[in-house]
């Protein structure tokens, strides 16, 4: 089949709140703009969040305290000028989506209503009940469509075209019948979402498989950060469906089986409120130790029958409902069992603060950009605030569209040079998992590889459990060159769509496991139960990991940009 080349001004690659929030600035300051989505831009996990975005926006909030909860609550490893930068202009980003026709829950007069989320000094989230993320997706999608931006919905993509330091375009076959194309651009940008897909315990969507990272690993660029995986506290037992923090926020309870309200010995002054990974550490030491509920004493209780029906209805029905559905489990009249669960990546693509991304410390590879989950700019460091990242998907997202905007302006791009050989990466990818003639079978490996990441690279992590998991990888790995696929047809393949993807979550998991073997201290989301404490001298510094042809991973580091808040103990 021929290979298709379009040609775009700017090329998205995401339509989650960051691909979109850029796609609208670049395509009202006139640029050629295409967005690129392996699903329905209103499918992007963007619409699965529940609870809140964050801006200081209360009289007696303030915007420097909002900055100084982010930098605590990242353990110090966050960006500070990305930081500031951010929570600076918080508000108005709420203003802009606001205007833009996103309804808001709001008080009786009339002001946005905002809930506390832990690790907050103040309430803070903005919600739209408990269906935030899918209310702001709608509105921006709505303005997208509006502004006649172009969409390429269900293409995968697979492939950058990358030669001497410049991206010029992304290579991508449609879903539907398996047509390649390239789509040539001046600027790509990358907003493909998050990777906690390779956890079995996970609240991502099944399209959160981490593809645009090692799409760009696999080019030798790096990824920085990746051993910081957030575990949620509250997903639901067993699968780790999510249970938004606005439970913990509008007065969550937690119990273990003796009754006993443990978070008390945690984190006595914050209590439920404390930030994620310590929160989710103490649930997780709870199951350990035995004091567990439920026939597996997998999980333990969060208890909102105190709430009442009337404010449960009100302003968490969605998680009732996904309680009942999933657990049987009305939460209006018992305490509903839960896990933590992988959430969130804190890692991801290294950016400057305007969304260029980088080769390696000093320099930034030309004509390519990246926002939101997939990139690292980095505002969370070691660990993310809840209602924080839809905060860095509208915000950034909007920034770096206006920056490619400018760099257009400013003709910093030479003509995209591409030919249809730059699908040869991609056409090979398919052949092979169309035609490989072994006998493994991409879901059982998959399977695999998740229980083995949430035993041995989860919540709690040590030296032994982190090598063994490196040898299950290489292991992997092998197996993975001896697939076979039953589907060989070219409608909507999913058999090939998943083959394709577990690739890129064996090549990201490496870098998780290899960024936390290097580090040796325990900062955020990483624990480390044989260097429990956080090591500044040594490790105050990102990770910033390459990968060569044969999937080893090489670490390096590079300089956290320190600002006005010291680093100091994280107590709670
Ligand atoms: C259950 C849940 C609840 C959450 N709740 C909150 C909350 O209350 N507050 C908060 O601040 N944060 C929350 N988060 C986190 C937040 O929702 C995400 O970090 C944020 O929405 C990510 O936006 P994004 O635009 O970067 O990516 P996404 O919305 O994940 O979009 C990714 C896009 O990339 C596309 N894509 C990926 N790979 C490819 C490929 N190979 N080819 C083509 N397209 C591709 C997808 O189709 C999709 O359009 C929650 C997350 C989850 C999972």
């Amino acid at each position: 089949m021929s290979v298709q080349i379009h040609n775009y001004d700017v090329v998205i690659v995401g339509a989650g709140l960051a691909g979109l929030a850029a796609a609208r600035e670049l395509q009202r300051a006139g640029k050629r703009v295409a967005v690129l989505t392996k699903l329905h831009p209103l499918r992007s996990h963007s619409g699965a969040a529940q609870g809140g975005v964050n801006a200081a926006l209360a009289e007696d909030d303030d915007i420097e305290l909002h900055m100084f909860d982010t930098v605590k609550g990242s353990d110090y490893l966050a960006d500070q000028d990305a930081v500031e930068l951010m929570c600076n202009k918080a508000p108005e980003t709420i203003r802009w989506i606001a205007n833009m026709g996103a309804a808001f829950s709001r008080k009786a007069d009339g002001t946005i209503a905002q809930r506390p989320f832990g690790g907050q000094s103040k309430p803070r989230a903005c919600y739209a009940k408990d269906r935030t993320g899918l209310t702001l997706l709608q509105t921006i999608y709505e303005q997208c469509e509006r502004e006649n931006v172009t969409f390429f919905d269900e293409w995968y993509v697979a492939d950058i075209v990358y030669r001497d330091g410049v991206v010029s375009g992304a290579v991508a076959y449609n879903i539907r019948n398996l047509e390649p194309a390239i789509f040539a651009a001046k600027a790509v940008m990358f907003a493909t979402g998050g990777y906690a897909r390779s956890f079995k315990i996970s609240s991502n969507a099944h399209a959160n498989t981490g593809d645009g990272l090692s799409i760009v690993a696999r080019h030798g660029l790096p990824l920085e950060d990746m051993e910081f995986v957030q575990f949620h506290p509250t997903g639901l037992a067993g699968s780790g469906i999510l249970i938004s923090e606005a439970a913990r926020g509008e007065g969550g309870r937690l119990y273990n089986s003796k009754g006993e309200r443990f978070m008390e010995k945690y984190a006595p002054e914050k209590m439920e409120l404390a930030p994620r990974d310590v929160v989710s550490r103490a649930i997780t030491k709870e199951i350990l130790e035995g004091r567990g509920v439920g026939p597996n004493k997998d999980a333990v209780a969060i208890d909102l029958t105190h709430l009442g029906e009337e404010i449960i209805m009100e302003r968490l029905p969605e998680l009732r409902d996904l309680a009942i559905t999933f657990l049987g489990q009305d939460m209006i009249k018992e305490p509903i069992h839960i896990a933590a669960t992988a959430h969130y990546s804190m890692g991801g693509i290294p950016v400057d603060i305007d969304g260029h991304v980088r080769k390696n410390p000093d320099e930034i590879v030309r004509g390519f950009y990246a926002a939101g989950e997939c990139a690292c700019v980095s505002v969370h460091g070691a660990n993310r605030l809840g209602a924080n990242s839809l905060l860095e998907a509208l915000f950034f997202g909007r920034h770096v569209g206006k920056h490619i905007a400018e760099d257009l302006d400013n003709n910093l791009f030479e003509e995209p040079k591409v030919s249809e050989a730059d699908a040869q990466t991609m056409l090979d990818e398919i052949a092979f998992c169309l035609n490989n003639n072994g006998d493994e079978r991409v879901p059982e490996l998959r399977k695999e590889l998740q229980e083995s990441m949430t035993a041995n690279a989860g919540v709690f992590r040590t030296e032994e459990t982190m090598l063994k998991q490196r040898e299950i990888l290489k292991d992997l790995r092998a197996r993975y060159k001896k697939i076979r696929i039953d589907d060989k047809s070219k409608t909507f393949n999913t058999d090939l769509q998943e083959a394709i993807e577990f690739g890129h979550m064996l090549d990201y998991s490496t870098f998780i496991v290899e960024g936390a073997i290097a580090r040796k201290e325990s900062r955020g989301a990483h624990y480390r139960e044989d260097y429990p404490t956080r090591d500044d001298k040594n490790f105050l510094k990102h990770t910033f990991a390459t990968m060569d042809k044969e999937g080893n991973v090489s670490i390096g580091y590079a300089d956290v940009t320190l600002g006005k808040f010291e680093p100091q103990e994280r107590k709670y």
